[in-house]
């Protein structure tokens, strides 16, 4: 099943206001100088499943707006264009609120977002809860998992409803190399995580696999936002208007889920490993072509 996820990204930041829709910003910087920048920000849903991922649609968010208010926008749209290619969908800290998961549930969608400590109550409830019961412990991969799934009621304001609070303790072993030089040691990176959500409690015990969905929400992060900038140039501006901005995110997305969906299906030649190297052999291909591409073929009025 392919998992929903949504989430903020910042494309660029200049001195320069450039376009009415440009946000603004006062930065102190070292010393007190005070410095105005004005930047581009949009929300990003994209699919996330076992291989790959699949961006979906983007909204910018306005000037004078929050990332929540330009995500209703999309998640609305989403949930009208594409109502049953998902049915959870993740959000980081700021997405555990009422009005998204009402919205969600309206459209028989289910919820999961991350849980910070700001949210004293509930995340001290789940804490003390954790105290009491033992965990459920297993190891996948590397890590070693130990998962607590508390059910509370009462504790978030605002949301009358029992949810799932999901803790999960993850301690991963790495092997780095000693001071020295001249041998190994292994080093154990931790990680706590704590979700709230209206997933229903599974008949049969598969925390697993919810944990799994769960950490879905790297993917924007890994596969949307920092390969597009790292690999294709996305947060480069060719053109400073606000259509020109979101016409060339959007084709840049769709030339991204083409090529990942043919890197996925279509490789027979089995040297083709890495992403990279699928790149520049396509790009060299363009460029080593004995013959010119034929134009692109009018089509008759
Ligand atoms: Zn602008």
């Amino acid at each position: 099943m392919w998992v929903g996820v949504v989430d903020g990204h910042e494309q660029i930041t200049t001195p320069y206001c450039r376009c009415p829709y440009c946000k603004k910003r006062t930065v102190t910087k070292k010393g007190g100088v005070k410095d105005v920048q004005y930047y581009h920000e949009f929300t990003a849903f994209i699919l996330a499943g076992p291989e790959i991922s699949f961006i979906l649609d983007i909204e910018p968010i306005l000037p004078g707006e929050g990332e929540i208010s330009s995500s209703y926008r999309l998640i609305e749209r989403v949930l009208g264009n594409y109502p049953r290619a998902f049915s959870v969908v993740i959000g980081d800290g700021l997405y555990l609120k009422k009005t998204v998961f009402n919205l969600l549930k309206r459209h028989h969608k289910y919820t999961i977002a991350v849980l910070k400590e700001e949210r004293r109550q509930l995340s001290q409830e789940a804490n003390s809860l954790s105290l009491l019961v033992e965990p459920k412990t297993y190891k996948q991969g590397r890590t070693y998992y130990k998962v607590w799934d508390h059910s509370i009621k009462g504790c978030w304001d605002g949301y009358g409803k029992e949810v799932r609070v999901i803790v999960s303790e993850e301690a991963t072993v790495k092997r780095i190399h000693s001071k020295d030089g001249k041998s190994f040691e292994d080093i154990v990176d931790k990680a706590n995580w704590m979700w709230v959500t209206n997933l229903p409690c599974p008949e049969t015990d598969d925390l697993k696999n919810t944990v799994r969905i769960c950490h879905c929400r790297w993917q924007i992060e890994n596969q949307c936002f920092n390969e597009t900038v790292n690999m294709w140039n996305a947060d480069h501006i060719y053109r400073h208007s606000e259509n020109a901005i979101i016409a060339f995110l959007l084709l840049l997305f769709i030339v991204v889920n083409i090529f990942n969906i043919f890197r996925i299906r279509n490789i027979k030649d089995k040297s083709i490993k890495a992403k990279v190297f699928l790149m520049n052999l396509i790009k060299s291909g363009f460029l080593t072509t004995k013959r010119p591409l034929s134009p692109i073929p009018s089509i008759p009025i």
